[in-house]
């Protein structure tokens, strides 16, 4: 068995509505897989991530990771902690450490030995080409720099895999081209696996090798894709405009845009 995240048959739901937030998910990942999840608003993608981050216990289904059994039957087996690195669509740093610091926090909630934190953290800035900004307060950064910093701060810590949660929504397009980019790249010369939430189609198209196409709420997996266009990919591909447009007709119905007799 290759899979190094596997998922199978889980459900969640909050239990203040009773509401399935995600039902009958199943999913794997391979090690060193670039893989994208891609469903409309409310769907049940970042109740997913916390799933699979050990945040969030499902009552239903097993999460498997590296072939450890972290959650099963509706209760966590996993007695660790899942070492993955998380980033949001806000980067969330903590706005009164320094953007070292920030690293410095994560490394150290990590388990990582204070004397490796400066030698890790210089060289994550530089791969993300941010070591003039050790020093800097995140206030004083763009948007772009702070989400580069978040992309440092989740490599920083060795992960199992990182989880990624609509982190460029926010970003003007420019910027958000030029960091997806960037993304891809580090992610091949480190070989880390990445899951990556979002609800842009032509963005999962240009990233992943597989992508998971989600049902509007509650959360369902209908279809797996294989994108094997060849990389380093052009965000401009015609073939990437194809496969989106095939997909946007694939998606319009199960996301409900057929149900509405007014103009979205
Ligand atoms: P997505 O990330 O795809 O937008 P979410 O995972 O945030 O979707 O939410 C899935 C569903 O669960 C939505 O219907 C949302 O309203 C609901 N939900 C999310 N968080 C909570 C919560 N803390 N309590 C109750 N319902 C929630
Ligand atoms: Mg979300």
């Amino acid at each position: 068995m290759d899979d190094y995240i596997r998922i199978e048959n889980l459900s969640y739901w909050y239990r203040d509505t009773g509401v399935p937030a995600v039902r009958d998910v199943d999913l794997t990942v391979a090690k060193g897989e670039f893989a994208c999840i891609l469903g409309p608003s409310g769907c049940g993608k970042s109740t997913l991530l916390n799933i699979l981050s050990g945040l969030f216990t499902p009552q239903r289904g097993k999460v498997t990771v590296d072939q450890h059994a972290l959650f099963e039957d509706g209760r966590r087996v996993a007695s660790e902690p899942v070492a993955c690195g998380y980033m949001f669509q806000d980067a969330r740093l903590l706005p009164w450490r320094t953007v070292g610091q920030n690293i410095a926090l994560a490394l150290k909630a990590a388990g990582f030995p204070e004397n490796t934190w400066n030698e890790i953290i210089r060289s994550h800035l530089q791969m993300l080409r941010l070591e003039k900004y050790e020093s800097a307060w995140p206030m004083n950064l763009s948007g772009g720099q702070r989400a580069r910093v978040a992309i440092a701060r989740s490599l920083a810590i060795k992960p199992a895999f990182i989880l990624m949660d609509e982190p460029f929504s926010t970003l003007d397009e420019v910027t958000g081209r030029f960091l997806r980019a960037e993304l891809l790249d580090l992610w091949e010369r480190t070989g880390v696996t990445i899951v990556f939430v979002t609800h842009s189609i032509r963005e999962a198209v240009y990233l992943s090798d597989h992508l998971y196409l989600m049902t509007a709420g509650p959360g369902e997996v209908f279809g797996r894709e294989t994108i094997d266009l060849p990389r380093p990919r052009q965000y401009e591909d015609p073939r990437l405009t194809e496969i989106e447009g095939r997909l946007v007709n694939t998606v319009l119905e199960k996301w409900g845009y057929f149900d509405h007799k007014e103009p979205m």
